[in-house]
């Protein structure tokens, strides 16, 4: 015996409670994590409210590691146990991470192969890059933990759109490494676009203009039917605000700062510079003094100084557009990433050559960790709103079958996933035990034109009336496509379930098929559903009357009792030969005719559990 549906199809409910999701920036200078823990997604800070975590770990003789600024502090004391920019060894071969300038101080462990990650010696021990990243990614973690107290369900993990499968699966391994469970890593260009809520226009060219510490990156994506594709990446790996912070220390040295000052102070006027740059972007004009030197630094000097690598960043947009295949014109936003997307001077670039202002009103320090952070609470099933990124979507209508052999669907095509829906349902039958569970899939009315993935039974229903028990069924699809269903009747919490893979022989062509017959069908299809619907409705009202005549024939008088056999009868007749409308007016009709009879029957019923009763204690009641 099918279900009976009880609760519209739009009143589905969450199935599982709010679980807790991080998005999580893996910068090449600077980290940070983001969590919509308390609803909306927001930076998480550290205890002194700091949310940029410094991508740098130093490694004691103790065994020990500290990460961020603590580490940064090291680096001059200790260069060889501190590691930064580990970022760019992710993937690499040993080989490689020789190559690299910015390791040149640190010592590579010789044991390991060429092929082999380019692993560094420390006083801690020999690290590898997935290792050292994973320090970085266990102190951002352990911030999400303080705050909400809880263990994290799952992590969004951005990585640039340029990285190649092993700088991904790397990337991945680092996260399991530090206890994460990583949903889905994610392109950072794209992580961007989805901050701004960019994915909820119907379709556009968005260009991501990234730049950082120590390189620059530039994407073209292309936004088509809620789907985000990496049209074209460019960019330069040693470009950024490093270099500018170096541009500006040479300026001094050409406006009169002496060889010896420079030589012997070169890490400590490094640090200046930064914060000069960093001043400019508030201010127009600054004073400046150096031990022994001082001078002034205006905007207009600042953009001379800046202008070399500004030029560098728009030929490699130049280059990204003409490889993407689209126009200037046909670009719809830009989007600006990057602590060195801060100054003015540089927004003031991108806006001349794109012709149009790009977004900078989130912080482009944290937009791509808050991208992610919205994302992981998609992908986490927090948040089922649709109009997310459809970054995988469930590609047919999944349901199950009802009364009249009618499938319900209870997540419609075209939803994101995971994703998880719930429907109540009841008994048609009295002392109706087991009920089977038919888990259908298609965008058709009938159990006949649908394809049949799985069945179940539900069993150990307390014997109830018909339309009394309630019986939760809730379809749960996880982010690798998975489908759970489950039902449980909820008096008894007795409960049963099954897992199927929806996808599985489901061809491209096959979709198709299944919508195209959809369309054809509609109007005939709803048709059917009705005269289904009705015959069911009716078939219950015949059930319910013989049930009352067998106790209660005695409340009727003879006339009665023909008009209603003669209305019960037509209604009958009209179950198998008649139109959706003919059915539904008799079994009204019919409705109309046996409401006195089930008037009677209830005040003869309240009577018999009344009796005895006294009457204080029915006001009380
Ligand atoms: P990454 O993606 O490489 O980790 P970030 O996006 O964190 O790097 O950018 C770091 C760079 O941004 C540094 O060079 C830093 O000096 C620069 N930066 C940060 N804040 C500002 C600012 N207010 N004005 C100009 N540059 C800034
Ligand atoms: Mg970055």
């Amino acid at each position: 015996m099918a279900f009976l549906k009880i609760s519209e199809p739009g009143e589905s409910r969450k199935a599982k409670t709010r679980k807790l999701a991080v998005g999580i920036d893996l910068g090449t200078t600077n980290s940070l994590i983001t969590s919509g823990g308390d609803g909306e997604v927001e930076v998480i800070l550290d205890e002194v409210g700091e949310g940029l975590l410094p991508s740098v770990v130093h490694y004691n003789a103790e065994g020990g590691s500290t990460v961020g600024v603590d580490a940064q502090k090291e680096a001059k004391r200790d260069p060889k146990n501190t590691i930064s920019s580990v970022k760019r060894l992710l993937g690499r071969s040993k080989l490689e991470g020789l190559e690299i300038n910015r390791f040149k101080q640190h010592k590579f462990d010789s044991e390991y192969g060429e092929d082999t990650l380019p692993a560094i010696i420390t006083g801690a021990g020999t690290k590898d890059p997935i290792q050292i990243s994973a320090d970085i990614l266990t102190t951002l973690a352990s911030r999400v933990r303080q705050r909400f107290g809880s263990e994290i369900d799952g992590a969004v993990i951005t990585v640039p759109a340029y990285f190649n499968d092993a700088q991904r699966q790397q990337t991945k391994k680092a996260a399991e490494l530090a206890n994460l469970n990583v949903l889905r890593l994610i392109n950072e260009p794209t992580a961007a676009a989805l901050a701004y809520g960019l994915d909820s226009n119907e379709e556009g060219n968005v260009v991501v203009y990234d730049l950082g510490g120590g390189t620059f990156d530039v994407s073209v994506l292309s936004l088509r039917k809620g789907v985000f594709e990496v049209l074209a990446t460019g960019g330069d790996t040693a470009l950024g605000g490093d270099d500018i912070d170096h541009a500006i220390c040479e300026w001094i040295t050409e406006n009169g700062l002496t060889e010896e000052t420079l030589n012997a102070n070169y890490s400590e006027l490094i640090l200046y510079a930064n914060s000069i740059k960093h001043q400019l972007s508030e201010e127009d004009c600054i004073d400046l003094v150096f031990k022994n030197w001082s001078g002034t630094l205006d905007r207009g000097e600042f953009a001379k100084i800046c202008e070399p690598f500004i030029r560098k960043t728009i030929n490699a947009c130049r280059r990204v557009l003409r490889d993407s295949k689209i126009a200037l014109q046909d670009i719809h936003s830009v989007v600006m990433v990057g602590g060195s997307t801060r100054s003015p001077v540089i927004r003031e670039a991108v806006e001349k050559y794109f012709g149009r202002p790009p977004l900078t009103s989130i912080d482009p320090d944290t937009v791509v960790a808050v991208g992610a952070g919205i994302q992981a609470e998609v992908l986490v099933g927090n948040n089922t709103t649709e109009n997310f990124l459809l970054l995988d979507v469930n590609p047919l209508s999944l349901g199950i079958e009802t009364m009249g052999e009618l499938v319900e669907k209870i997540i419609p095509r075209n939803t994101t996933i995971p994703v998880s829906r719930a429907q109540d349902f009841t008994t048609f039958k009295d002392g109706q035990t087991v009920m089977s569970i038919h888990v259908l899939q298609g965008e058709r009315e009938l159990v006949s034109d649908c394809r049949s993935l799985a069945k179940f039974n539900l069993k150990g229903i307390p014997q109830m009336v018909a339309g009394a028990a309630k019986i939760r069924v809730s379809f749960q699809i996880d982010a690798d496509g998975l489908l759970s269903v489950s039902a449980e009747e909820l008096s008894t919490q007795q409960k049963a379930e099954i897992q199927v893979k929806p996808s599985f022989g489901l061809s491209a062509n096959f979709i198709e098929d299944i919508l195209e017959s959809s369309h054809e069908n509609a109007e005939s299809d709803m048709e059917t559903r009705s005269l289904r619907e009705s015959q069911v409705e009716a078939k219950q009202l015949i059930d319910s009357i013989d049930f009352a005549l067998k106790s209660d024939r005695e409340l009727l008088n003879e006339e009665e009792k023909l008009t209603l056999d003669h209305a019960k009868d037509r209604l009958i007749e009209l179950i198998d030969s008649g139109t959706s409308a003919k059915i539904r007016e008799a079994t009204e009709e019919l409705n109309r005719i046996s409401s006195e009879f089930a008037a009677r029957r209830m005040d003869l019923h309240i009577g018999q559990a009344l009796k005895g009763e006294i009457i204080d204690n029915i006001d009380n009641s």
